[in-house]
């Protein structure tokens, strides 16, 4: 609508004889009538669909003051409430729509029933609006809720945390993962040592691939993978490669979870991933792995502190 009003404004409506004006070769006839020449005064206020448009939504206009579309548009915009204004939009972007459906579909349809259609929209895109915004509150606000601390994955799935970390002056850098259950349980965890990457966003997507490969090895297959690399996480998620640095690890993730339909992979702040963070500083040896079965005394205060935030 806003498009619509800016063009009309403009005068900067394609009919047809500022078609012709910019040399293209079109009729010169209102489509609607094929009596008038199709100018932008006699299209919106002067073809008899446009006149009965008006009167159907019971909208009074003296044709013979309405000298410019734009202005007695702008004047009546002014001079009217914001009721009366939806009105008259919806009236001329509803003689605009019928207009192009005769042009270019050959369809016709009265005035009434054009009026009706043109109005029921605009009511369903308010009703449609007020869903959508109170969907978006509710979102997130269930994110932010949950994002500050840890929450137990869904009954039936496991949940398994990941996140990396570098060694001052080593080599090398350590991506650790924790698996828990629906009611909090640990399930398992492994530390891994792999040669350092250039950069922590590397670290990151390769800790996510390395979480994914451990899924696949253990069969599992309803499990939603948390990270709290947000950059990597996103990654994943979109269609595009467009973090060229990163683009292969990310494309083995995505070929993973492409496998594995029910595994999800989703971002989570910082301080609800400390279990993965506590594990990544577990000391393990270089290009190789531990794997925790019981929770290590390391992370028996981080366990039982997300277990108690439930
Ligand atoms: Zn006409």
């Amino acid at each position: 609508m806003k498009i619509f009003l800016w063009r009309f404004c403009r005068n900067n409506i394609p009919v047809r004889n500022h078609l012709r004006y910019k040399g293209v070769p079109v009729m010169i006839l209102c489509p609607m009538c094929c009596v008038d020449v199709e100018h932008i005064l006699h299209l919106f206020f002067d073809c008899i669909f446009a006149r009965s448009c008006w009167q159907v939504a019971g909208i009074d206009y003296d044709m013979a003051r309405v000298e410019s579309g734009p202005e007695w548009l702008l004047n009546k915009l002014e001079t009217s409430t914001q009721g009366e204004c939806v009105k008259i939009v919806t009236i001329m972007l509803g003689i605009w729509f019928w207009r192009n459906k005769k042009v270019w579909e050959d369809k016709t349809i009265t005035a009434d029933l054009a009026m009706e259609m043109s109005f029921r929209y605009v009511v369903e895109w308010r009703k449609a609006r007020k869903v959508s915004k109170r969907q978006t509150t509710r979102t997130e606000t269930e994110t932010a809720k949950i994002s500050k601390k840890w929450c137990p994955p869904p009954q039936d799935y496991l949940k398994l945390n990941v996140d990396a970390s570098f060694f001052p002056q080593a080599d090398a850098f350590s991506v650790g993962m924790v698996i828990r259950s629906h009611n909090g349980d640990f399930v398992g965890a492994k530390v891994t040592t792999l040669p350092r990457p250039s950069t922590v966003l590397e670290a990151e997507s390769i800790g996510i691939r390395e979480a994914l490969t451990s899924v696949l090895q253990r069969g599992e297959r309803k499990l939603i993978v948390e990270s709290d690399s947000l950059l990597s996480i996103q990654a994943v998620h979109h269609k595009k490669n467009y973090l060229l640095e990163v683009g292969h690890v990310i494309e083995d993730c995505k070929m993973f979870l492409h496998s594995m339909p029910d595994c999800r992979v989703t971002h989570i702040r910082k301080q609800a991933n400390k279990v993965a963070h506590s594990t990544a500083r577990i000391p393990c040896s270089i290009i190789c792995s531990i794997v925790f079965t019981s929770p290590p005394s390391y992370l028996l205060e981080t366990l039982m502190n997300d277990f108690s935030n439930e």
